[in-house]
This record gives structure tokens, C-alpha cells and sequence, in this order.
């Protein structure tokens, strides 16, 4: 049996807006999977977070961090659910340079760069940091990889029942050590979600080091770890609809079955069934 994850936002590093970007969204990176009517699982609270609106509390959140640029936790200070006393949070994620997660929190979400600090936000907050161990949320097995990316980045495997799930957005190949340690963590999945934020030009002409991959990376690591179906994601703030296409058109060439993540599209993983 397998689950569905929700595609709340899918831009890369910074939130646009404009017609030219309607099919695509403009949102940054969310992806949510809902495990109970009690408990939702997100990875990554981008702007896209803001689209689960009003939730009736009380409420779970485990909040799985790839890394804490703001581009991935740009909603908190805007999630309603934080506010109520009644609601639980769990974060996930790795100590980026060292810095644990609450820390980073505290420090992007204080006054006066906005006036509601982190720590004040009454909600039951719990941090928990990555130490290789796998972990286990609602009967879902989580499994993560260190990947590269300026200040480090996390990549997931969510598995439930023989489903597969695979998370790997901010990450830039061409690393030995990463890019190994992604195809073993994407291996059989039938769901890889991964940055192509570039075309291969690009990436070898001036965003090398910028921490983002290409649609060719993508089709290739899909080819390589054996995954049934590729999602692009981490669009380049600058890529209108049309240009996504045309990405999206060339990695298809590659790996026949592939698609662009668009904000809102549902996305189901394994067989899920139906109730
Ligand atoms: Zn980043």
C-alpha cells in the first residue's frame, strides 16, 4: 500500500510571483505527507507551507529539514499553527556548521527582522538532530544521506509498505561522496523528487558551486539508482513556465518518465489505495 505526498512549493531560493510562472507556482519548497487527520509530515517549511491554511488543533507537525536556508523555512513565521498552545512540532535536520536546529531558528526569527521571535511562539516545539540513525514517524522508515550544498544538505527516503519516496532538492552533483551516497539512498524508488535548477550549460559555465544540479544530472541518477518515475524540483526563480517545459521536455529524452513538480500537484507513491 503505498501513500500520497502533496507538492506545496517547488521554486528554488527565492519566492516570484507573475503569470509567467502560474502553472509552475512560485512557492519554495514544501512537500507534505499527510500520516494522520492528526499528524502531517512535511519536508521542508518553504512559502509553499503557508498553502495548508487553518488547521483544527490539536495538531502534529514533523517537520523534516533538508537545511535551514531561508528559502526552507520561510513560512514559520506566517504558520498559523505555531501560534496555538495545543500543537506539537518535531524538526528534524542536521547541525549546519555546527549550529543546531532551534538555534537557527531563534536566530532567523527574532526582532527586528520580524516581530515575533521563534522561541516565544507558544506551540510545543522539539528539535531533533540527525546522527545517522534511522527514524521512525506513524509507521513511516526514514532514511536520510548528507549531500552537498553550501553548509550542507539533507536528503530523504521515506518508506511505508514497500513504498518509496525519495527527497534530494538543494543538492549539486558532481561531488564523488554525494553523489554516491544519493544514488544508494534513491535506489528503487518509485518516487524521486531532485533539484534540476539548471541546464548543464549553466551549471558548467557560472552556477558551479551554487549548490543546484541540472536536468541531465537528474535523468541520469533516476537511470542510475533504478527509480520508477522523476520529479524535477528547485526551479530557478527566473524560469517561467515555458522554460520549465523545455527542461522538463529535455530530461524526458533521458528518462522517459518525468515530470515538473508543480505547487499543489498530488503525487502518489507505490500503489495507494482506495477507501
Ligand atoms: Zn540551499
Amino acid at each position: 500500500m503505498g501513500f500520497t505526498v502533496v507538492c506545496r512549493g517547488a521554486r528554488g531560493s527565492s519566492p516570484v510571483s507573475g503569470l509567467q510562472f502560474h502553472r509552475y507556482g512560485g512557492a519554495t519548497t514544501c512537500f507534505e505527507v499527510a500520516l494522520t487527520d492528526e499528524h502531517r509530515l512535511l519536508i521542508d517549511a518553504g512559502t509553499g507551507a503557508l498553502s495548508i491554511g487553518a488547521v483544527s488543533a490539536p495538531i502534529r507537525f514533523s517537520i523534516l529539514l533538508t537545511h535551514v536556508h531561508w528559502d526552507h523555512t520561510q513560512a514559520l513565521p506566517f504558520f498559523a499553527p505555531l501560534y496555538d498552545s495545543r500543537n506539537r512540532f518535531d524538526f528534524y535536520g542536521h547541525r549546519p556548521n555546527g549550529i543546531g536546529i532551534e538555534d537557527a531558528l531563534n536566530t532567523v526569527m527574532q526582532p527586528p527582522y520580524f516581530p515575533v521571535s521563534f522561541r516565544s511562539a507558544p506551540s510545543d516545539k522539539r528539535f531533533h538532530h540527525l546522527d545517522g540513525r534511522p527514524l521512525k514517524i506513524d509507521g513511516y522508515s526514514i532514511t536520510y544521506a548528507s549531500l552537498f550544498h553550501p553548509q550542507g544538505v539533507t536528503g530523504y527516503r521515506l518508506e511505508k509498505e514497500g513504498a518509496v519516496l525519495v527527497v534530494a532538492t538543494d543538492v549539486e552533483h558532481g561531488d564523488a561522496a554525494s553523489d554516491d551516497a544519493l544514488r544508494d539512498l534513491a535506489a528503487g524508488a518509485d518516487v524521486l523528487i531532485y533539484d534540476a535548477q539548471y541546464h548543464p550549460e549553466e551549471w558548467a559555465t557560472t552556477k558551479k558551486g551554487w549548490g543546484h544540479s541540472t536536468w541531465e544530472a537528474a535523468a541520469e541518477l533516476a537511470k542510475a539508482a533504478g527509480a520508477k518515475r522523476l520529479l524535477l524540483t528547485s526551479h530557478d526563480p527566473s524560469r517561467t513556465d515555458q522554460e520549465i517545459d523545455a527542461i522538463c521536455d529535455l530530461a524526458s529524452q533521458r528518462f522517459p518518465n518525468t515530470q515538473a513538480v508543480a505547487e499543489g500537484m498530488v503525487v502518489e507513491v507505490g500503489e495507494v489505495s482506495r477507501r
